[in-house]
């Protein structure tokens, strides 16, 4: 079944063409290292995992690549702030970084490149673009020179009238107007850790050619597929796009895909405007990365998602619903074709997890289908998912501090009393009582509460 993809490039639905079949090469933006990331960020890296899993689950083998920003202006800033050596403060946060990825069942990627480990392929391209004259150096580094560049910010729709002539040294810079930016910035103090040799002077890369060279370098001048949050449409990939495409006179990335932002009360979650959670304020709330994951899932990719922590425990509680019943359903069925062809449709249509999800719920009240096969299909579904659901729940605490066995025992007896089977009904009402809680029916499923 085709993949259909939304590329920003094109702003369309795009059906996904691979350059070799049966193979997907991937690069997302990964994180500068100089911070414990927020849940914002994880946002973006849970898509990166979903777009993957989808293509595995389709049978692609994917190359994907993520790199490490782990010498720009932020993680120097940081560094002399805190008077700690760059390297030490960049492994730090990429070991935080990396378990958080860990707890959110992400995938590691094929490969995570390091920015500094990869300076020699920056010189490279620096080289390549003054020789080509698109670049030129300037007294404080080295530029790209825009007005050299066909096409430039195309990606981004930024119109002639907003290319400015003036330079800009920061790596991040204004959304409104665009400029020659640094490739390459020169050495400004002794002592700094941050330098290195270069024939057009001594210094350090700017953060947008460290993804343009390491892209390249790891798999090729045309990449199938880059991804990244929606802010870094302008300047970040606009910028990788003028480097690449002046150097290699090629494409740079067939298909570019953004994942929308997390907001808080309506606003954008961001470390600027310090209204950020990271994922152990969700694990002091009580909310499992997993059932951060489930409630990431039930929104599409591209559009906003609100955090309140009524929303992400409300998926919680479902989340342990669905654990619940997969972890009493019989094993040994086999895959449902007719629910794995809609869950492939939905997949395969931007990514549609909503509807991916919404159909695994379809399914377990589906009451012409053994439990047996719906087990080993919602498993199947997993494979996209990423939520454990073989392992059953894995929380510090259920809804309303009731043990999720107990859960499952009345998820059990729902079942039963759906399928009119009284008699298993009753014994495992009798059960549930003997562990000390009372189970009442309602006239939409039922309520626990302690005895
Ligand atoms: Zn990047």
């Amino acid at each position: 079944m085709d993949i259909k993809l939304y590329n920003t490039f094109s702003r369309t639905i795009e059906t996904f063409k691979p350059q070799k079949a049966g193979r997907v090469s991937m690069y997302q933006c990964g994180p500068t290292v100089y911070d414990t990331p927020h849940i914002g960020n994880y946002r973006t890296f849970v898509m990166d995992d979903l777009i993957r899993r989808v293509f595995e689950y389709n049978g692609y083998e994917v190359d994907q690549v993520m790199n490490v920003t782990d010498v720009d202006d932020k993680t120097i800033r940081r560094s002399r702030e805190e008077g700690t050596p760059l390297h030490e403060l960049t492994s730090r946060y990429e070991k935080l970084f990396v378990s958080g990825l860990e707890a959110l069942e992400i995938l590691p990627p094929k490969h995570l490149l390091r920015a500094t480990e990869n300076i020699g392929a920056m010189v490279e391209l620096i080289s390549d673009l003054l020789a080509k004259g698109a670049a030129y150096k300037a007294d404080d580094g080295v530029y790209m020179d825009i007005s050299k560049v066909a096409g430039y910010g195309q990606l981004a729709h930024i119109d002639s009238g907003r290319i400015s002539k003036e330079r800009i040294s920061n790596d991040e810079y204004d959304k409104e107007n665009a400029h020659d930016f640094a490739l390459w910035k020169f050495k400004t103090d002794e002592g700094s850790d941050a330098v290195w040799e270069a024939p057009f002077g001594a210094g350090r890369p700017g953060w947008h050619i460290e993804c343009s060279a390491m892209s390249m370098k790891a798999l090729g001048p045309t990449l199938d597929l880059h991804t990244g949050g929606m802010d870094l449409i302008f300047p970040h990939h606009t910028n990788e796009i003028a480097q690449s495409e002046t150097a290699t006179g090629k494409p740079f990335a067939n298909y570019w895909m953004h994942g929308g932002f997390m907001t808080i009360k309506e606003e954008k979650m961001a470390k600027s405007k310090n209204n950020f959670l990271k994922l152990e304020d969700l694990e002091s709330e009580r909310i499992s990365p997993l059932a951060f994951r489930y409630w990431l899932l039930t929104a599409h990719y591209r559009s906003p998602i609100d955090f309140t922590l009524e929303a992400v425990k409300s998926a919680q509680n479902a989340l342990i619903r669905l654990m619940s019943v997969i972890g009493i359903q019989p094993e040994g069925g086999k895959a449902i074709q007719a629910y794995k062809d809609r869950f492939l449709g939905f997949v395969n249509d931007d990514l549609n997890t909503p509807k991916a999800v919404a159909l695994t719920w379809e399914l377990l009240k589906d009451g012409s289908q053994p439990d047996a096969d719906k087990r080993a299909t919602i498993l199947d579904f997993d494979r996209v998912f990423g939520l454990r659901l073989a392992s059953g729940p894995r929380f510090h605490a259920s809804p309303a501090d009731i043990p999720a066995e107990i859960t499952a025992l009345a998820e059990a007896r729902e079942e039963a009393r759906r399928t009119k089977d009284w008699k298993k009904a009753d014994a495992l009402r009798s059960e549930i009582e003997s562990r000390g809680f009372r189970i009442s029916d309602k006239p939409k499923g039922y309520s626990l509460e302690p005895a």
